[in-house]
């Protein structure tokens, strides 16, 4: 490859994952990609152009965000990737110096800088690092990581920097919510947290649960401060998360000793870092020491290579998710990757499988990288014996015996059945939920108990429980007992498109649901019918089409069918719908609009569906705010509501 394709496909990787956040290959393949570059730069000096991605730090703005002009250019650091070209680090540093120098290690937060700027002690605006001269303003989303604190504890003119990250808590349960939502898993938790920093919809970004470590003074008045560790502890005291730092080291050796220690913990972390960083202490000496075009002089990042080991793969299992979703796993024989000990790795799905060509009885790599589940990523052919396995895919639920189905265009394959044990919890919490059968108090806890109990085995056994069997459950009193079968009974006789909704038919939304119902009148119906008059009706297309009919062909959904009939269920459509945009969407409008009348707005709304309140809640949608807007609108700010323009409004009429 020349270095005109090399720097073309770097740029590629590096928009995917700054502008996009959706990387396609891993940091360690993006790193060597990158220093193959700057080897051929810095043979071929004359060929370096402006826009080398060696000159550049991050990647682009997005549309959307407001741009913000970073007082300190916000720069990336330089790689090293062992132990000589750290020791090189200290010798250059002391010898531009020309003097000893204190190091201080830190981790390497894998995640994305932000810079947080408060006046007189206040929060007022945080950005994104963007190319490290602009960034996006994401004031709004980054008040909502409860670490940041909006006052702080002295009333100080302050910009500081930071790496915004999601703990691994809240990235596996995020992905399992992702999962239930059938929407794409996140590939780690600094995509995950990349992208809900820069969610235009700060509501989305509150229920993400960020984190931050604040490890940067980027512009202060304090003129005391003499070293990295005392402007540490002085932000501590002004009340941020600060990145925590030990000790500090007399040589460069004894701080690359800190930095394999840290490597030695990295499982043990409930937060992904990437490499350690050594910073020069004294901040005179970084004053010194000044900056190239994109990285401080006076610090260097260490990447942790991802861990890789051999081992043999003894088989391959199924495993099926609560979306029904059927995932290769490799039985493999244990090996200790990454402080842990691996027995099992994802294949990902058949494709994956196909592509490498992996079979039953090869010798396989494995690594633990950024992400937190181990993976096969490729084959040892060389150590074939010739009595491997070719694997395939099993044509039934292995869980329930359900026909499986792969969707064209789609790498997962599906159970098909509603009753299949491995969905079921999910199933019935779904079934519960507010725009299906709204079944309040049967929340997650009390469907897994209630499928632990074994006192129900579908969602059509809730119809058949007493207050009894409820209140025999631990921490469920007589009352609650009382009002869940209450609530259960008055779920009898919902409208038909909660009961379509809760199904959970593949690709039937709530709203899909309304429109169904109030086109087919009864269940019974829509189950009558072919493809070609489903995907006959406004605004439902071939795909939902089929995986009605496919849901209704599977046994063992007749049979969930059959069993609410009995129960009593109502199968009939009782409110038609107006099938509006704004279906199920409350606004509340505020202040003067340049061209409606607030009547004008609130028809445009209702005519689509929509709901127009008097008062702003955390259940309120949208506010249409115009000039001279009062309470409402700061109501709104406070609660991070979505706020919209007239223009705004009018572009999604
Ligand atoms: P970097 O992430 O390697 O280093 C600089 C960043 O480290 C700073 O912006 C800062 O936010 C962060 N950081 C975390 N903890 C810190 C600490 N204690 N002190 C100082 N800084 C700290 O550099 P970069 O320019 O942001 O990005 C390069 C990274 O992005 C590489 O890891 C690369 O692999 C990855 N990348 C991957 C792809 C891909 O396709 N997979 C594409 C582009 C970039």
């Amino acid at each position: 490859m020349n270095i005109e394709e090399l720097r073309k496909l770097i740029n590629y990787h590096s928009e995917l994952y700054y502008t996009h956040d959706t990387p396609e290959i891993d940091d360690f393949e993006y790193d060597k990609l990158m220093r193959e570059l700057k080897r051929m730069e810095a043979e071929n000096p004359e060929l370096i152009t402006p826009d080398s991605p060696t000159q550049r730090v991050g990647g682009k703005i997005l549309e959307g965000f407001e741009k913000v002009t970073h007082a300190v250019k916000m720069e990336s650091l330089n790689d090293v990737f062992d132990k000589e070209e750290v020791l090189d680090f200290g010798r250059k540093t002391e010898e531009n110096l020309g003097e000893k120098a204190e190091y201080v290690t830190e981790l390497k937060i894998d995640g994305l800088s932000v810079s947080l700027e408060y006046k007189d002690g206040y929060f007022f605006r945080g950005s994104t690092r963007g190319d490290g001269v602009v960034g996006e303003d994401v004031t709004e989303n980054l008040k909502t990581i409860r670490t940041i604190p909006l006052k702080l504890n002295e009333k100080v003119d302050i910009e500081v920097r930071g790496e915004v990250f999601m703990p691994h808590e809240s990235f596996i349960k995020l992905n399992e919510e992702q999962e239930a939502l059938e929407l794409k898993p996140f590939k780690n938790p600094r995509n995950a947290a990349a992208g809900s920093l820069r969610q235009l919809d700060s509501s989305v970004a509150a229920q993400r649960k960020l984190d931050i470590y604040v490890f940067n003074i980027q512009v202060t008045d304090n003129k005391d401060l003499k070293t990295h560790k005392e402007a540490l502890d002085y932000l501590a005291y002004l009340g941020f998360k600060t990145i925590p730092v030990k000790n500090v080291f007399n040589t460069i050796e004894e701080a690359f000793s800190e930095v394999e220690r840290i490597g030695e913990n990295r499982a043990n972390l409930d937060f992904d870092i990437d490499g350690a960083v050594i910073k020069v202490n004294s901040l005179r000496q970084r004053e010194m020491l000044g900056s190239t075009e994109k990285c401080p002089k006076w610090a260097v990042a260490y990447k942790y290579p991802p861990e890789e080991k051999e081992t043999k793969l003894i088989d391959i299992v199924i495993q099926v998710g609560r979306t029904g979703v059927l995932t290769p796993n490799a039985v493999l024989e244990s090996v200790r990757l990454a402080g842990t000990t691996v027995s099992r790795a994802t294949l990902h799905n058949e494709d994956f499988i196909r592509e490498k060509d992996i079979r039953i009885g090869d010798t396989v790599i494995v690594r633990k990288a950024g992400d937190i589940i181990p993976e096969v990523v490729g084959v040892v052919k060389e150590k074939r014996s010739g009595n491997e396995k070719e694997y395939e895919m099993p044509a039934a639920c292995p869980v329930c015996g359900a026909k499986v189905y792969r969707e064209e265009g789609e790498a997962a394959i599906r159970c098909t059945s509603g009753e299949c044990p491995a969905q079921l919890t999910r199933n019935i919490i779904h079934f519960a939920s507010r725009d299906a059968m709204d079944i309040e108090g049967l929340g997650p806890a009390v469907v897994t108990k209630l499928l632990e109990e074994g006192l129900i085995k579908s969602s059509s056994d809730l119809y058949s429980l007493t207050t009894d069997d409820i209140s025999a459950l631990d921490k469920m009193g007589e009352k609650s007992a009382d009002n869940l079968i209450k609530a259960i009974e008055k779920s009898r006789e919902n409208d038909l498109s909660k009961l379509i909704f809760a199904l959970g038919i593949r690709h039937v939304g709530s709203r899909n649901a309304k429109i169904l119902a109030s086109h087919f009148e009864t269940l019974d119906a829509l189950m009558n019918a072919n493809v070609e008059e489903i995907a006959a009706v406004n605004e439902i297309g071939n795909v939902i089409a089929e995986s009605i009919v496919q849901f209704f062909s599977e046994p063992q959904n007749i049979d969930i069918v059959n069993k609410l009939r009995e129960k009593g269920v109502n199968f009939e459509c009782r409110e038609k719908s107006k099938g509006g945009i704004f279906e199920g969407k409350t606004f509340v409008l505020t202040g003067t609009l340049p061209t409606y009348t607030r009547s004008d707005a609130a028809k445009l709304i209702e005519e689509r569906g929509g709901k127009v309140s008097s008062s702003v809640s955390k259940k309120t949608d949208y506010v249409l705010a115009g000039s001279e807007a009062g309470s409402k609108l700061t109501k709104a700010q406070d609660l991070g509501v979505i706020i919209i323009s007239e223009e705004e409004f009018n572009s999604m009429l």
